[in-house]
């Protein structure tokens, strides 16, 4: 530490003060002739050598604390220059070693607590990005990382949100505008709509910070909403043709087709068919909401799967005979019973033959083919819980491989006129995925244009149970 500048006027001042008393008590002594002159002199000049030694020093110790304080305060620390202090004033330099020793504990107390605090608000799942005044990332948080992939401090906002509504609105908040709820798209790293609130600090913070940015992924809900609405047009659009031809029928029967009984059977005939179809769409409406509804309890029931299919088979015959399509249900299933509700299990197989039977040509097999196998979802070979795969095979048009993804969804069709000449409803592969998941399977389809489809559901396999013999 560089020596105090002691200033000379206040040296000098004190040393006077001091040297008051001892000057004018050798004057006397001299002037009552006690002393000689040359002896008062003498002994007052030693004593003013003297206390202006004590003062330099004294207002050295002074001095040197000053600077030691400005130290402090400058950068945060600073050593107590203890070896350089003459020890005049040993309470003063213990009291200023103890507030040295205190000040040292509560530095390193809050930037503990400074440090945990970083700690915790990166580690936050929330994705939360601080700004400074220049819009570039002093920090994020972990949950900013998992949806945006790496933010680099010191980098702009742009280089992790490109869009320019978001950035537009900080720019805006960062200059004292009024914060407000954006929502909008990116493309990086995927493709999402995000939700950003901008909120400005009430003061900039040590690490430069002016402003967070809260984000939410609201890529999910959108979808949803975006559903819904779809779910709402489609069964409203899907409803609206069968209630436009019996209000047509209705009139007609009311008015031009008065007394004509040809007329009035043809229009009762269609009348009877688009009610059919509305109980039809109504039902697995209905179907499709209740097994939602249930979708994430697994079922508990027992099944034999041979005798639902063997039904299903029965149900569907007749139909199938009236265009020569024969349904063949093929033995290899064995005594294996799977863990799942009888009424849905039959309308997910109900579904998938009809289906077959309703697009195959005519004069034409549909397949059913079961058998046993490992679990289909196992990544490696060492999951051997036993699945059942029960396969639909037709020999019908094909679907085209674009078509495949989004065959599941609901009122999707193929071809949808031929799909409402044969009665479909456009929910038959919806409430097939449905039951599906609800029993922890998984349905697969292929098929080749021109050749044929197959629809291949796996189902976790139950107990095999001893079947009595035929
Ligand atoms: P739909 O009631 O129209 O049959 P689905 O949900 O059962 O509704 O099927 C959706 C669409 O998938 C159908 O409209 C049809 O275009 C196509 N599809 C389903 N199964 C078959 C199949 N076995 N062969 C050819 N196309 C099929």
């Amino acid at each position: 530490m560089a020596r105090p500048r002691i200033p000379f006027g206040r040296f000098a001042i004190l040393t006077g003060l001091a040297s008051t008393t001892p000057v004018a008590l050798f004057g006397v002594l001299a002037a009552t002739g006690r002393l000689s002159w040359a002896t008062g002199i003498l002994c007052a000049a030693v004593c003013v050598i003297a206390l202006a030694t004590m003062v330099r020093r004294g207002l050295g110790d002074v001095y040197r604390i000053l600077q030691f304080s400005d130290t402090l305060a400058r950068d945060g620390e600073g050593d107590m220059p203890v070896h350089e202090m003459s020890g005049m004033f040993p309470e003063f330099t213990e009291a200023i070693a103890r507030l040295q020793q205190a000040w040292g504990r509560d530095r390193g107390r809050l930037g503990a607590r400074a440090s945990s605090a970083e700690t915790v608000l990166e580690s936050l799942p929330q994705p939360l990005i601080l700004l400074n005044a220049d819009r570039q990332i002093v920090r994020s948080t972990v949950g900013t990382r998992a949806l945006l992939g790496e933010t680099v401090p010191g980098r702009d906002l742009s280089s992790v949100l490109r869009a320019p509504e978001i950035l537009e609105t900080v720019d805006r908040v960062i200059g004292g505008g009024d914060d407000e709820p954006i929502e909008f798209d990116i493309e990086f790293p995927t493709s999402m709509t995000i939700s950003a609130h901008i909120q400005k600090l009430l003061q900039p913070a040590a690490d430069g910070s002016v402003a967070v940015v809260a984000l939410f992924d609201v890529t999910e809900i959108k979808q949803v909403q975006k559903m819904r609405t779809d779910f709402v047009a489609n069964a409203s659009h899907e409803l609206r043709t069968p209630l436009a031809v019996l209000s047509g029928s209705i009139k007609t029967l009311q008015g031009p087709a008065r007394g004509d009984e040809a007329g009035q059977l043809k229009f009762l005939d269609m009348m009877e068919q688009h009610t059919t179809r509305m109980t039809r769409l109504i039902d697995d409406l209905l179907s499709l909401s209740r097994i939602e509804l249930s979708e994430t309890t697994m079922p508990e029931g027992e099944i034999d799967l041979t005798a639902v299919l063997t039904n299903v088979v029965a149900m569907l015959d007749v139909a199938a005979g009236r265009r020569n399509i024969n349904i063949v249900l093929e033995p290899g299933l064995g005594d294996h019973r799977i863990t799942g509700d009888e009424v849905e299990i039959a309308q997910l197989f109900q579904n998938l033959v009809d289906n077959a039977v309703k697009y195959s040509h005519e004069n034409t097999v549909v397949r059913i083919a079961t058998q046993t196998c490992l679990n289909p979802f196992a990544i490696t070979g060492a999951d051997d819980s036993q699945y059942i795969e029960v396969s639909v095979i037709d020999q019908g048009p094909g679907i085209p491989a674009e078509h495949l993804p989004r065959l599941t969804e609901r009122f999707y069709r193929v071809d949808a006129a031929r799909s409402r000449e044969m009665g479909g409803t456009g929910l038959g592969l919806a409430i097939v995925k449905h039951i599906v998941s609800r029993h922890r399977g998984r349905l697969d389809v292929r098929s080749v244009e021109g050749r044929g489809s197959t629809f291949t559901v796996y189902l976790p396999a139950s107990i095999e149970i001893p079947r009595p013999p035929a």
